[in-house]
């Protein structure tokens, strides 16, 4: 089974001049999401399907960057398109053709977007959702769903996160996911007070089984959102493209005011979009908000030629035939061994969670298990499926998912 020296030592020098060497949800703490004894820290390079660590090992990809990896690592159209651009010119003090032409394309393409804004991070997008809808509605609240992450600004964190003060979040409202009765009193508490009601297509939250929406809710907050003047901002950001290439509020039959999109934008490539409908375009120009490197051109060339074979290749549809095959051989490798994994969200982004164990020690003893024979799954976070796996590449992560199995009988012999 893999071992991960390089690694180790390399964090103890990023300890020396990076706070917390691998910051964020990736941070090398016990405990977390990724116990530091089963995860390598640092990649040396990633191609197709797979990523090496700088030990040498092998992984075949199933978190895909946490999400802007949907076609294979370096692939060759989107390189090439990026490539060429680069030699033209990247960031520049005048934006390029190719800012128009990939608003043309999301135009075109997302069922939601009469205009499309560009920025870098989910973060730049989800803010300037809220902003706009502020600015067009002069009411300062905003209803958010528990779980959702919408990005690292103070006003998306919660009271108790260092550094986030009262006043950051003091015009924010949760309700639970699906809770439709909740959102509508919460709405009528609050007359001509709500700006926005912001939200993720489903609850893919992190440690929990994800949840997709109820048969109507969609329809009715929709509805609701038009009956009283809230903006309804769609964060897409995790899963924009995976779904339906004509955003994840078209997927499940309703259409959002401003839909919040990046990760899988560009392949890896570094750009974030808002789209948003007519209505909202004037007040979207009226708000001040740019950044060093939003007019870079490569992005753009790449989030173009992403898009374009995103289509050519009806990935969405690829994607949950992927997910389908691993998912099911999963659940019955586990089946096998007496166990039940239970498989949540959509499949393009599936989530699972070992039920047999409520202390999480199983569901972690496999997973690492699984990472140390090259299937970079994770604990508590939902997994990503990229267009370059193959059925080779499915048949591996069973056989690994089984030894994996095995290992963790003889390891926990409790559970055997
Ligand atoms: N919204 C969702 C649903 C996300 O998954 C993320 C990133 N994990 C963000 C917003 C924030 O995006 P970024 O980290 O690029 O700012």
């Amino acid at each position: 089974t893999y071992s991960y020296p390089t690694s180790k030592q390399l964090l103890e020098r990023a300890l020396k001049v990076i706070p917390s060497g691998v910051y964020g949800h990736l941070g090398p703490v016990e405990g977390s999401m990724l116990p530091p004894s089963a995860f390598p820290f640092y990649a040396s390079r990633a191609n197709g399907a797979y990523f090496w660590d700088v030990d040498g090992n092998r992984f075949i990809d199933y978190m895909c960057a946490y999400g802007p990896n949907i076609l294979g690592y370096n692939d060759e159209e989107v390189e090439r398109a990026a490539n060429e651009q680069a030699g033209l010119g990247n960031c520049v003090t005048l934006p390029s053709i190719k800012m128009i032409e990939f608003a043309e394309l999301l135009v075109d393409t997302v069922h939601s977007a009469d205009w499309a804004f560009f920025a870098k991070n989910g973060g730049d997008a989800t803010s300037f959702a809220l902003t706009i809808a502020r600015a067009e509605t002069g009411r300062k609240k905003a209803i958010f769903v528990k779980r959702d992450y919408h990005g690292v600004s103070p006003w998306a964190k919660l009271i108790g996160n260092a550094g986030v003060v009262e006043e950051d979040v003091s015009h924010n409202l949760y309700v639970d996911w699906n809770d439709y009765q909740a959102l509508e009193n919460l709405v009528e508490q609050h007359p001509g007070e709500i700006a926005c009601l912001m939200a993720c297509p489903y609850s893919h939250g992190n440690y929990v089984d994800n949840e997709l929406p109820a048969a109507d809710y969609w329809s009715k907050v929709r509805a609701l959102c038009t009956k009283h003047g809230i903006v309804l901002a769609i964060d897409d950001v995790r899963c924009g493209f995976r779904l339906d290439l004509a955003g994840s509020d078209h997927y499940y039959g309703f259409k959002a005011d401003l839909i919040c999109f990046c990760k899988a934008l560009a392949n890896g490539h570094n750009v974030s979009a808002i789209c948003g409908i007519q209505e909202l375009k004037g007040t979207a120009a009226s708000v001040f908000y740019t950044g060093s490197y939003w007019f870079s051109s490569v992005p753009f060339a790449a989030g173009i030629a992403t898009i374009q074979k995103l289509k050519r290749i009806d990935a969405p549809k690829l994607l949950r035939e992927i997910g389908q095959k691993l998912t099911g051989g999963l659940v019955d490798v586990a089946k096998s061994h007496g166990f039940h994994l239970n498989i949540s969200g959509e499949l393009p982004l599936w989530y699972m969670r070992i039920t047999d164990d409520d202390t999480q020690v199983l569901h972690q003893a496999w997973i690492a298990a699984c990472v140390q024979r090259g299937v970079f799954f994770t604990n508590h976070h939902n997994h990503f499926l990229n267009t370059a796996l193959t059925d080779e590449d499915i048949a591996f992560t069973l056989d690994v998912a089984d030894d994996a199995f095995k290992a963790v009988k003889q390891l926990l012999p409790q559970y055997a």
